[in-house]
């Protein structure tokens, strides 16, 4: 490839919406363009990555023996009402209708088509096991996509789906998917930890997430550096022993009263003492015009010593917090972002969370929960400088240095990205859609099914939180859009530098590397900061003096500086 052929489109600012550096040094690296919330076109530099993805996973799923497919993006509703998923899905499911007024489903994950092909197409035993899988667009309606590529609502994911005639026989082809996904990542070059996950209603511990490490992960992971143990926060805490902290916890997702105010009220689920209780509350603050009118709405949420009344609380202590009224529900959605009327159950740990870009008061080690030993919660803080997510330390039942669930030491939590994820389902979606299968007694059965799927478009994002450094990306070979650049510097005015360049570029491509020859005529500077911004992880210079000795200078993006090379040697350093 040429650079003057292909487009090249960097940004020396990143969008003032680009929070982490992934989203920052994608959208600077002209990787890809917004076009709606959660929605991104893949830009040439950004589709040659993700191809890279899609062809390693491809290459490895072919030799753990799936078979790849293509289901619908578009998908009737009928398929979805036969296993409920239609309703149950929530707003997550995009529904649309044609023109006829019939409804159909934009895929999430593809269960139910896959599921409704086995039926049709397996009769026997004897064509078991099979594994289908696909490369395919997803879109799920995200209450809050973010980070750009990591939490789309348009992405790729990679969707496989295992029959099996018995549970020992799934059982298996859940290992040989595992294992194939240990491959995968290790192939990319990925720093991460395969974690135990909820695996819903079946029970069990047939669900394993592929977290990459990063300190911008949305998930928190616990795992104990003694053993093997390691668990997704979900899994970990649905296992811990119900501790007062942890029944306290329970208290804080369950008890709320959606209203002008958020109270939480632990005590009173607990069935304490009324004198024990602590509340939540959320309230706005106005600021006026010299007419009155409101221009301003602050939304705080406050956690209160309420042991005996409202009247005690020193909200003048707070500063802008002098005059106050109760938020609204529209003001708390709007704020915090949950269901409308509601900062309650469901939402306690999410919406809270997100407090901590809003405005909100700031405030240290308050207590929460209820007034009574043990039943409490101490340092509860929702400041600016909390990592973000979704899950507040201290709300937490398990916590850093619990003795971990094998008893082999303490437990250590850190955060991650989920980029895989391995799912035993069991005969959850045969049942419902009734796929049976003749086995070897001519007695129909159910197949017995897993599911397996890989964030095709948040790879690279998450590759990125891993490999990077103040001048952009640093590419894992496996991934770069391109493995070489090759900068002739002022091609115009040096013949043999151009000659040169043109040479070593048709030895490049003839020996298969994947090379892109920077043939714009820019200035070395601009030249050298692009390709350090889009991350190219080996350059190599065409000077005039250095070829006069047949010299080129070769640099590997994590190199400091470059190294003189004879331009014979190059391809070698590069394979
Ligand atoms: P998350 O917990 O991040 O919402 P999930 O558990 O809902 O992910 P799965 O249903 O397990 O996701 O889908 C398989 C994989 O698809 C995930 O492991 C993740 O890598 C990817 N994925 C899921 N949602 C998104 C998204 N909104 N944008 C990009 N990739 C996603
Ligand atoms: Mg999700
Ligand atoms: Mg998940
Ligand atoms: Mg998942």
């Amino acid at each position: 490839m040429k650079a003057s052929q292909f487009l090249i489109s960097t940004l020396k600012e990143a969008p003032a919406d680009a929070e982490v550096v992934s989203h920052k040094l994608m959208m600077r690296a002209g990787m890809i363009k917004k076009l709606g919330a959660g929605i991104y076109s893949y830009m040439p530099m950004g589709l040659r990555v993700v191809r890279k993805v899609e062809a390693i996973v491809r290459e490895e799923m072919n030799r753990a023996g799936a078979v790849e497919l293509a289901m619908p993006v578009i998908q009737p509703a009928e398929l979805w009402q036969e296993t409920g998923r239609f309703e149950a899905m929530g707003p997550e499911l995009l529904r649309i209708k044609d023109r006829h007024e019939r409804d159909y489903v934009v895929q999430p994950t593809s269960e139910e088509v896959v599921t409704d092909i086995a039926r049709q197409e397996i009769k026997s035993y004897k064509q078991l096991p099979k594994n289908f899988y696909q490369i395919q667009t997803k879109f799920r309606d995200e209450r809050r996509p973010r980070f750009g590529l990591m939490r789309g609502r348009e992405f790729t994911m990679k969707d496989a789906y295992s029959f099996d005639r018995d549970q020992d026989a799934a059982k298996l082809s859940y290992q040989v998917m595992a294992k194939a996904y240990r491959k995968i990542f290790d192939r990319f070059g990925l720093v991460y930890r395969a974690v135990a996950a909820d695996s819903g209603a079946i029970g069990g511990d047939l669900s394993e997430e592929f977290q990459v490490i990063a300190a911008t992960g949305e998930d928190a992971i616990v795992y104990c550096p003694g053993s093997d143990y390691a668990a997704n926060m979900e899994k970990a805490e649905a296992l811990a022993p119900q501790s007062p902290r942890a029944a306290a916890t329970q208290a804080l997702e369950k008890v709320s009263t959606p209203g002008m105010s958020t109270c939480v009220d632990v005590a009173n689920y607990l069935k304490l003492p009324i004198e024990n209780s602590l509340k939540t509350l959320v309230v706005a603050t106005d600021e006026r015009d010299d007419k009155g009118e409101i221009v301003k709405s602050r939304v705080w949420l406050l956690l209160i010593r309420g042991d005996r009344s409202m009247n005690e609380v020193k909200v003048g202590k707070i500063p802008g917090l002098a005059g106050f009224r109760f938020a609204t529900l529209t003001e708390i959605d709007e704020h915090f972002g949950c269901e409308p009327g509601y900062l309650g159950p469901v939402g306690l740990k999410k919406p809270l969370s997100v407090v901590v870009d809003r405005e909100v008061a700031v405030m240290s080690d308050w207590i929460c929960g209820a007034n009574v030993a043990d039943y409490h919660l101490s340092g509860v803080n929702w400041g600016r400088d909390l990592p973000e997510p979704d899950v507040i330390a201290d709300l937490r039942n398990v916590v850093e240095g619990d003795l971990s669930p094998d008893g082999k030491g303490a437990l250590a939590i850190e955060r991650g990205i989920e980029i895989g994820h391995v799912f035993y389902l069991g005969t959850k979606y045969s049942r419902a859609m009734n796929a049976t299968f003749l086995d070897v007694n001519g007695k129909p059965q159910f197949m017995e099914m897993g599911c397996y799927g890989i964030g095709i478009t948040r790879l690279p994002a998450a590759a990125i939180e891993q490999n990077h450094d103040e001048r952009g990306i640093i590419w894992p070979d496996a991934l770069a859009p391109f493995t070489v650049v090759l900068c002739p510097i002022s091609p115009d005015r040096f013949p043999d530098v151009k000659a040169a360049a043109d040479k070593l570029y048709a030895e490049l491509m003839e020996a298969g590397v994947d090379v892109i020859l920077d043939d714009r005529n820019e200035r070395p500077g601009a030249m050298f900061a692009d390709w350090e911004l889009i991350g190219v992880p080996h350059r190599v210079t065409l000077g005039d003096r250095g070829l006069k000795e047949g010299m080129v200078e070769y640099q590997h993006r994590r190199d400091a500086a470059a190294t003189s090379v004879p331009v014979a040697e190059v391809l070698g350093l590069i394979q």
